[in-house]
């Protein structure tokens, strides 16, 4: 039988047995002529999506990987629902209201106030700068003076999104350097960088980095003691991307929040330690005031007025649903469990590589932290932290990346892994020895060959 033939012959029983993707190639630059079966589609798609990582073998995301199927079942049901529809969809919008309250309450925030449901920190963020830059030109306005130069100041522990904000909408960055032996931000880093045209200072709650916070409780005493001496008041936004739902849980002592005074707006990634699939983060703002009127729009849409702070129209509801969800089942006391539970698997890791040999922990121990374990090689081998990503993810697929820090520690090179609910005590343990015998291979290479070198370039803000 000549190939041609062969083919045609396989075709034609293929639509019975098989899927017209074994032999043909996916469609990949344009719009097919012909649809196929709904079997066809969804193979096609499940077939290709297994060459991507297993979520839960990712610990280099803060974004939640696991869900229980109640929760999932909530989010199938609700794919439908356009958040932005209020008026169709009143009690969505009053689930987001609560929502936003319970965050306040637990933010401490003094009384009443608002707050948005965001697509996700990095919304947040942007509308949250947005706020702080209207504001701070309303005071200049009041005040006749220059409102050309407004200047934002944060640490180079932030996440990118703050650099993006200040070059989409037209704000100075000052970032404040790291060093090789402090990788967060105190307010003598600060206090150089503010000046009248600062429009605010941004401290992170959890860096990407290493999962350490910024001193907030320092860096908002500094900024009361401007406001009394220099007359800037001078507002602080808490990132508190990660550790929003990490710190109440785990250090509730530890004033990072509304309770400090220059605090004026925080967001928190519904879909990090929220527990939430991704699609979901908050701003929450200190008092309405702090929200900037003239960034609210009052539309009249399908009969009904609405208000919408957002960058965003149309979104879906699930996320926001499945926020309320997770709220709602676990409650403080199952959020403090979670927390601490994987805080106890984080430090079991860690003191597994710590014993190992031929690593340091980075950071302070004991020092407040995400759930996280960050290390690097203690020494010199003929390999280095890339090396062995590469060599973890090839001999069991786990995803831990290896990168450098930013300016001024940009030199130094960690390695770091997520302890999430799905990493439990064996899993932990696992990836442990996993480690170790991804570092004995590589010793017993010799080390890569330079030319061999796969950089994975794994990034660490996501
Ligand atoms: C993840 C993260 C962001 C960005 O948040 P998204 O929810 O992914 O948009 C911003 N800041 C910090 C500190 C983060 O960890």
């Amino acid at each position: 039988m000549s190939e041609a033939d062969f083919i045609k012959r396989i075709e034609a029983v293929a639509s019975q047995y098989g899927n017209r993707f074994l032999l043909e190639p996916a469609p990949d630059d344009r719009l097919p002529e012909h649809g196929m079966t709904a079997v066809d589609a969804m193979r096609l798609i499940g077939e290709e999506l297994v060459l991507d990582g297993i979520p839960q073998r990712n610990l280099a995301t803060f974004v939640t990987t696991w869900m229980e199927p109640e929760a999932q079942r909530v989010i199938a049901e609700n794919l439908h629902r356009n958040f932005i529809d209020h008026a169709e969809y009143p009690q969505t919008a009053e689930i987001e209201q609560r929502c936003i309250r319970m965050l306040a309450d637990l933010f401490h925030a003094p009384g009443e106030t608002t707050g948005a449901r965001t697509q996700g920190s990095s919304e947040a963020i942007m509308l949250g700068g947005l706020s702080l830059k209207w504001k701070w030109r309303e005071r200049r306005e009041k005040a006749g003076k220059d409102t050309t130069r407004p200047n934002l100041v944060f640490g180079g522990d932030v996440h990118v999104v703050w650099e993006k904000f200040c070059r989409y909408f037209d704000v100075e960055p000052r970032i404040i350097p790291l060093q090789p032996d402090r990788l967060t931000i105190g307010p003598e880093d600060v206090e150089p960088y503010v000046d009248e045209n600062t429009i605010g200072v941004a401290a992170v709650l959890g860096t990407t980095f290493t999962g350490h916070a910024d001193d907030v409780g320092g860096i908002n005493d500094l900024l009361v003691r401007l406001r009394e001496s220099k007359g800037f008041d001078v507002p602080l936004h808490v990132d508190a991307a990660s550790g929003g739902f990490v710190w109440p849980f785990l250090y509730p002592d530890t004033a990072w929040d509304f309770r400090l005074e220059q605090v004026r707006s925080i967001n928190v990634s519904g879909h990090k330690y929220g527990l939430v699939y991704p699609g979901i983060g908050w701003l929450v703002f200190r008092e309405r005031s702090d929200l900037a009127e003239d960034l609210v729009f009052y539309e009249n849409y399908l009969g009904k007025t609405d208000a919408t702070f957002t960058l965003n129209f149309s979104t879906g509801s699930s996320m926001v649903l499945a926020q309320y969800y997770n709220f709602v089942r676990f409650g403080r006391e199952g959020y403090r469990y979670i927390m601490e539970t994987m805080q106890e698997n984080a430090r079991r890791l860690a003191q597994a590589i710590a014993d190992m040999g031929p690593f340091r922990l980075v950071g302070t121990p004991g020092a407040e932290q995400l759930p996280l374990v960050a290390f690097q090689l203690a020494e010199e081998r003929g390999y280095d932290e890339f090396d062995i990503a590469s060599q973890l993810a090839a001999e069991r697929g786990w995803m831990v990346p290896a990168y450098t820090l930013p300016p001024n520690a940009d030199h130094v090179t960690i390695m770091r892994a997520l302890v999430k609910l799905t990493l439990g005590h064996g899993m932990a343990l696992t990836l442990a020895s996993d480690l170790a015998a991804a570092c004995d291979t590589l010793d017993r290479k010799g080390g890569l060959h330079e030319l061999d070198r796969k950089r994975v370039k794994t990034g660490t803000g996501y």
